[in-house]
């Protein structure tokens, strides 16, 4: 509550009691300012009644700030939770795909501003035979083994990586800073954890795995030519057996200009 109170921002509290604070101390300047000056002489002074120049003030500003201010930190309060709701993917609490293309297409904007020579990577996961836990269990325990598997992705990452969930059994993780060795051992804790993760569908434990597919980039890089490129190497993971990780030129791949 503490922190609330001194929270000048928009959701914050300190903003209602200081705006209605100043609000107030600034309609009994003018209440002053009004009553101390004679338009008939020119001249200052203090008027019959100065008290109400507080008190008039105090009585209808408090409230009347007080109303304002407060319904203002309501409506940034559910602008808030409206942006949470309409970026987040409900059953996974996940980024949704259009929140998270378009966090990558702010990093990559940054990267290209500051041309620093950071390289960043970008993982899609695609879960492994996944129609066959909905066909066994149902779409119901499918969901089950989603929320859990990106469970264990987000339990893979660092602290500032961001997992989205760009497709139905489809996540990407954008991992900033990262080298190929760092995206290949982040890419390699997200498979194992995932494939030693026990799904509980039905009563019945069940494993699900998953494949990577992953590119790492410095500027000038575009999201749809990042997203392509892990897509394909995700699908040479495929072919070559599943559970696995493929972060490196797969020949199947177009000729581009990315590690
Ligand atoms: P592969 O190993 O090649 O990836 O095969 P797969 O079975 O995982 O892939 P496929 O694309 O054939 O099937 C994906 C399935 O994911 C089909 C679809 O019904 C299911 N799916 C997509 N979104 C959801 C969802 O939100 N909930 C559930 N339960 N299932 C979903
Ligand atoms: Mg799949
Ligand atoms: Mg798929």
């Amino acid at each position: 509550m503490r922190g609330k109170l001194f929270d000048f921002s928009p959701r914050g509290w300190g903003r209602v009691w200081a705006g209605t604070l100043i609000g107030t101390l600034a309609c009994i300047a003018v209440a002053f300012a009004i009553d101390s000056y004679s338009f008939e002489t020119g001249t200052w002074g203090w008027g019959e009644k100065p008290i109400n120049n507080v008190l008039i003030p105090v009585v209808l500003g408090i409230p009347f700030f007080g109303y304002l201010l407060g319904k203002q930190r309501q409506l940034a309060l559910a602008h808030e939770e409206l942006m949470v709701v309409a970026s987040t993917d409900a059953l996974t609490s996940c980024l949704n795909r259009r929140a998270f293309v378009s966090l990558v297409e702010g990093y990559l904007d940054r990267m290209d501003r500051q041309r620093t020579d950071d390289t960043a990577a970008l993982l899609v996961i695609d879960i492994d035979h996944f129609k066959q836990i909905n066909d066994t269990f149902g779409h119901d325990c499918g969901d089950v083994a989603l929320a859990t598997v990106a469970h264990a992705i987000k339990n893979s990452v660092r602290e500032f990586d961001v997992v989205g969930r760009i497709g139905g059994e489809e996540f990407s993780v954008l991992l900033p800073g990262a080298s190929q060795e760092r995206a290949a051992a982040i890419a390699e804790r997200i498979r194992r954890n995932v494939s030693e993760t026990d799904l509980v569908l039905a009563g019945q434990m069940r494993r699900v795995s998953v494949s990577v597919g992953g590119v790492t980039f410095d500027h000038d890089k575009d999201v749809s030519t990042l997203l392509r490129t892990a897509d394909q190497r995700l699908y040479a993971a495929k072919r070559a057996g599943k559970n696995r990780v493929v972060l490196h030129h797969s020949p199947h791949e177009q000729a581009m200009s990315i590690h």
